[in-house]
């Protein structure tokens, strides 16, 4: 991401759109609507993306190339992934081998998003970086938006503003099941550990693991947080290596003990639009 105001202009300056986010929803949009001639202004609060990967889904490449900026994901090092193991019900893993055009990308976060915030940078949108927007006000045909901006309020004028701040922000999202804890961490690369991203039932929670070629081994196990608070208080380090013990592919790692680049742990939520209808199950 960009680390300080880059093709800004004066505070005064009204755009076309401000886009309020620079996630892939917001930077993918500010290139469609600088490429339909508009004027582009993204605010965005600056927070260090963390390092983690992500597995992307196979529509994401069609969205660059139509975007044409398709060597975003050469440039982020994104790879394929050709097998995916699944352990759930018993310790026998299912090995899928999607099929081409089908296979899931694996990327570096934070690089993908600093590439991405390249690109828009390329087709002309501007960026105030470490401005956290505050509020939107309509003004006329303009839309008034006010952010903090170095300890200061401040505001620019838009004739539309697209907020692309994230899921914790959307509107009538419903908490749709229980939180869960996630502990994350990255494993120098591990031998006898071959796949490319598994996904394994354990015997408190689960766990996701993938690893890009030659990289570290990244995995995130899940569970439930007042469990884990209870049985491993405080030590999530303790309670990942327990909980990747009845791992059937995973289970040395607890005993590796090297983490690169530490341990992270935080709830998740999932949060979706509620169905109309009740989900009929079993039919
Ligand atoms: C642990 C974890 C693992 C995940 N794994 C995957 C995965 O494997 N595959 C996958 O497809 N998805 C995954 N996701 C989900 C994925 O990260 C999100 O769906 C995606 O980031 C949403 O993109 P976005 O652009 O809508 O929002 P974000 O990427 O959240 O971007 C929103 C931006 O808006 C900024 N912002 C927020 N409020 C303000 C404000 N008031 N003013 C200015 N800026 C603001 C934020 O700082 C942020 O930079 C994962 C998420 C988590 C937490």
């Amino acid at each position: 991401m960009c680390s300080k105001t880059r093709g800004s202009s004066a505070l005064t300056d009204k755009f076309d759109v401000a886009v309020v986010g620079a996630g892939p929803a917001g930077l993918t949009a500010a290139i469609r609507l600088r490429q339909l001639g508009r004027s582009v202004l993204v605010l965005h609060r600056v927070r260090p993306r963390p390092s983690r990967v992500e597995a992307l889904t196979p529509g994401v490449a069609d969205i660059l190339r139509y975007l044409r900026a398709d060597g975003v994901l050469a440039d982020a090092g994104a790879t394929l992934v050709h097998r995916h193991r699944v352990a759930w019900a018993t310790h026998d893993a299912v090995t899928r081998e999607p099929k081409a055009g089908e296979a899931s990308l694996l990327v570096q976060r934070h690089r993908f998003d600093k590439e991405l915030a390249e690109a828009a940078l390329a087709h002309g949108v501007l960026f105030r970086p470490s401005s956290r927007m505050i509020a939107i006000e309509s003004s006329g045909e303009q839309q008034l938006i006010r952010y903090a901006h170095d300890g200061f309020e401040r505001v620019v004028l838009a004739k539309h503003v697209l907020e692309a701040t994230g899921r914790p922000r959307a509107a009538k999202r419903k908490q749709l099941g229980p939180s869960l804890i996630a502990i994350s961490a990255s494993f120098e690369v591990v031998a006898g550990i071959e796949c490319e991203m598994l996904v394994e039932a354990l015997d408190d929670g689960w766990v996701w693991a993938a690893r890009q070629p030659g990289q570290a081994l990244h995995v995130t196990a899940f569970g439930d947080p007042g469990q884990v608070h209870l049985r491993w208080p405080g030590d999530p380090q303790r309670a990942l290596s327990a909980m990747l013990a009845s791992s059937a592919y995973l289970g040395q790692l607890g005993d590796a003990g090297v983490f690169e680049g530490g341990l992270r742990c935080g709830l998740v939520r999932l949060r979706g639009l509620a169905s109309r209808r009740p989900l009929e199950v079993g039919r």
